[in-house]
């Protein structure tokens, strides 16, 4: 008999039923308190007509209640769906019409958009829930009142295969996929990270990023499978995070590099309380490494762990562990490496064909193990272009070393053709990133009659310098082969177009230039 995440809750109400489970602004709750909390939303979620499998949807900022609505949709046999806030509301929309919940549960910032969700489900949803302290407005479902009166009920029981969560990808490389992932998906994942962190009742949580992000989500079924204490942030704010640190003396934080490199530019950090941290985690996207050292240095007592992975591999694939960042591992080039598969997982890097390619040669990244998503959400063909062969094709592109590091090069759809030799992306972005006067940079492929794809990079420079696109050219020609150099750039004085999740969307900016290609406002 597989167990299900909701294991994970009881056991910590075994182990410290008064102990604090959850440390939300002022408010605090007991395990005791946090179970007895979420079997009672689970009995209005189903009172609401939540069945067995059926989804409930969560748009909202981080709260305590984010963390009721996760467990107690498990807890009723349904499957949460957390979404991305920061999508505007036609996007979303279109992800409810996707997922067709039964319930939506909105935070007190979104209560505005129940109208045009509830349109957009198409008629399956029953109940939209306010998920604030006091009343609701017209037609929705006010959380503490109907939670103060409803009723608990037993644990549904769904475990294994059975389907927990539902999570949207990034959106990085078109419009976002709904993911699959089942209890054992989740579990597994569990696994792999506290097998890294050494993570037990002791430990102390901080979520800061957006639970609908996978990376963020499940950490919150980590933490609690460790019975430890979750500290909860609305979202990212470096000085918040800092002193919420300082104050309820968090152990372990999870970060994306651009929140470690806001955090190294809050005056606060200077004087902050940060004794009580002991591992920071991070991931999600390319870790420079040059502000991995930075934050490293400003942080010497901080054990650091990288993760690498995806939505589709719940997320963890890789982890590079704490003992890995140290100096003398460090000086062999670790701290570029994503490290090695983490517990429960296997790694190959394969060519189109599907074969092993040799230690040090690049070829497309290919995972499996018990962390491998069901599939995409009502996507069956691009599930089967994703498990091929048993493995999963994650579309990123790397290499192995002869130790069995992994080491990320770039996604595969950002690899640019260019006179028959490849060039990766990332490699020509963080070389120009390498560049003082450059705040953010892109890089892919424009068309072009002789080379078939000739280099491009779109570059913004800090604030108030000036960057000349020779200057730029020139800069890469002393770090990187002549073809792999920009062809072509453009500077821009605006921010790049960035995905809910903070990635550039280069795709954008690709289809943006070709259609002022095709009007001539922009030479070849
Ligand atoms: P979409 O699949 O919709 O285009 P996305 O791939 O950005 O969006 P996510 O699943 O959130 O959505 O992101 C996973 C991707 O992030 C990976 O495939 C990889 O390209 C990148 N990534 C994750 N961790 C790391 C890491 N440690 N180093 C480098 N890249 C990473
Ligand atoms: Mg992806």
């Amino acid at each position: 008999m597989m167990i299900g995440l909701t294991q994970g809750m009881r056991r910590a109400l075994l182990m410290r039923p008064h102990g604090v489970a959850i440390l939300d602004g002022d408010a605090q709750f007991s395990w005791a308190q946090f179970v007895d909390r979420t079997a009672r939303l689970a009995g209005m979620f189903k009172s609401l007509g939540l069945e067995t499998g059926d989804r409930v949807a969560l748009l909202a900022l981080n709260s305590h209640r984010s963390l009721e609505c996760y467990f107690a949709a498990l807890h009723a046999g349904g499957v949460i769906t957390p979404l991305n806030h920061r999508l505007s509301v036609q996007e979303i929309a279109a992800q409810i019409a996707d997922a067709e919940p039964k319930i939506i549960v909105l935070g007190p910032d979104f209560a505005q958009f129940a109208g045009e969700l509830k349109h957009a489900s198409g008629g399956t949803v029953s109940a939209i829930i306010h998920c604030a302290d006091g009343p609701a407005p017209d037609g929705m479902t006010a959380y503490e009142a109907a939670l103060a009166v409803a009723q608990a009920v037993p644990d549904a029981g769904r475990g294994g295969d059975d389907l927990a969560c539902l999570f949207y990808t990034g959106g990085t490389t078109g419009a976002p996929k709904g993911v699959m992932l089942s209890h054992a998906n989740i579990l597994a994942n569990s696994a792999n990270f506290i097998s890294h962190i050494g993570m037990d009742e002791r430990t102390v949580h901080l979520h800061c990023g957006p639970l609908f992000h996978v990376a963020a989500g499940v950490r919150l079924f980590s933490v609690t499978q460790a019975a430890g204490t979750h500290v909860v942030l609305p979202r990212f704010v470096a000085g918040e995070v800092l002193s919420v640190i300082a104050r309820h003396r968090v152990t372990l934080a999870t970060f994306v590099p651009t929140m470690l490199s806001a955090l190294l530019d809050e005056p606060e950090i200077a004087s902050a309380d940060l004794s009580s941290l002991r591992y920071i985690t991070y991931g999600a996207a390319a870790m420079p490494e040059a502000l991995l050292r930075q934050v490293m240095t400003r942080l010497p007592d901080v054990r650091f762990v990288q993760s690498y992975g995806m939505t589709e591999t719940s997320p963890i694939a890789t982890m590079l562990g704490w003992r890995e960042h140290m100096p003398e591992m460090a000086a062999k080039g670790l701290l570029r490496s994503a490290g090695r598969p983490a517990l429960l997982a296997d790694i190959a890097v394969v060519d189109p064909s599907g074969a092993p390619v040799l230690a040090g040669e690049r070829g497309e990244i290919v995972v499996r193990g018990p962390m491998v998503m069901l599939g995409y959400w009502r996507q069956a063909d691009a599930t089967a272009e994703a498990l091929r062969g048993g493995w999963m094709h994650t579309g990123d592109i790397g290499y192995l070393d002869g130790d069995g590091y992994l080491y990320v090069v770039d996604r595969l759809k950002d690899v640019i053709i260019s006179g028959g030799e490849n060039v990766y992306s990332q490699e020509v972005e963080n070389a120009i990133a390498a560049h003082p006067s450059v705040q953010q940079c892109a890089v892919f492929g424009r068309p072009d009659a002789r080379w078939g794809e000739a280099v491009h990079a779109v570059v913004v420079p800090v604030s108030g310098v000036a960057i000349e696109p020779q200057q730029v050219i020139d800069h890469c020609k002393s770090m990187i082969a002549g073809f792999k150099c920009p062809r072509s750039v453009e500077v821009r004085l605006t921010p790049l177009p960035l995905s809910g999740a903070n990635k550039i969307l280069k795709n954008e900016l690709r289809a943006d230039l070709l259609a002022r290609e095709a009007r001539s406002e922009v030479q070849a």
